[in-house]
């Protein structure tokens, strides 16, 4: 057991089979991307461990950047617009494979998509480390998951609880006695729309 802030969290999945989920991944990526020099492009801040052991087990040529959703309000619009912070290069024609740690909802992975591709690139994929398919609602296919979880919430492996809990190489779990916290206040996250992380 472990706490971040106000909360426990217990022992979820472990090392190995996290491992394990990213060799399945990363033999998928290197079958399909041999001879094509994909770009990379990690999704900060959560993404780091799982893009780092994907990149290291893919054994071709490819680019690899980082990227991490931006909002800002308009001076004269109304609404958020999305930026993507970090793309500094041309996607045009490119072989593009976006690492994401975890879709829930799938909300930022859609703001992601609306600006790469108008990239015009040659082929555009997600990699995503966890999945939950029970809160996953949007049209577009998630072709390389590695594991898929139902609706809770977990820190470790680069995801964290209010800043707290990226450096964990195992996933947690939030406890079922923070129910009391949970019906107060809310899911950690809950309520704060798309997240840049
Ligand atoms: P979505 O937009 O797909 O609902 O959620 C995307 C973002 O919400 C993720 O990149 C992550 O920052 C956060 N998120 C969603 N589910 C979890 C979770 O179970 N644990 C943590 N720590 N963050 C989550
Ligand atoms: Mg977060
Ligand atoms: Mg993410």
């Amino acid at each position: 057991m472990i706490k971040l802030h106000d909360l426990e969290f217990e022992p979820y999945i472990s090392e190995e089979e996290i491992n394990a989920a990213i060799d399945k991944v990363a033999n998928k990526l290197n079958e399909d991307y041999r001879d094509a020099n994909p770009i990379f492009l990690g999704v900060l801040n959560g993404s780091f461990m799982f893009a780092s052991e994907v990149i290291k087990r893919f054994n071709a040529d490819c680019e690899v950047s980082f990227v991490k959703l931006g909002s800002y309000e308009g001076t004269k619009t109304t609404g958020n617009v999305k930026t993507l912070l970090g793309l500094n290069q041309s996607l045009k024609d490119r072989h593009v494979i976006l690492l994401e740690d975890i879709v829930d909802t799938g909300n930022t992975l859609e703001e992601i998509n609306k600006i790469l591709l108008k990239e015009e690139v040659a082929n555009y994929e997600v990699a995503t480390l966890f999945y939950k398919p029970e809160a996953y609602k949007k049209e577009f296919n998630i072709k390389y998951r590695g594991i898929e979880i139902p609706n809770k919430f977990i820190v470790g492996y680069g995801l964290d609880y209010d800043g707290l809990g990226r450096n964990l190489t195992q996933i947690y779990k939030l406890k079922e006695n923070n129910m009391t916290n949970l019906v107060l206040f809310g899911p950690p996250g809950a309520g704060k729309g798309t997240q840049a992380d």
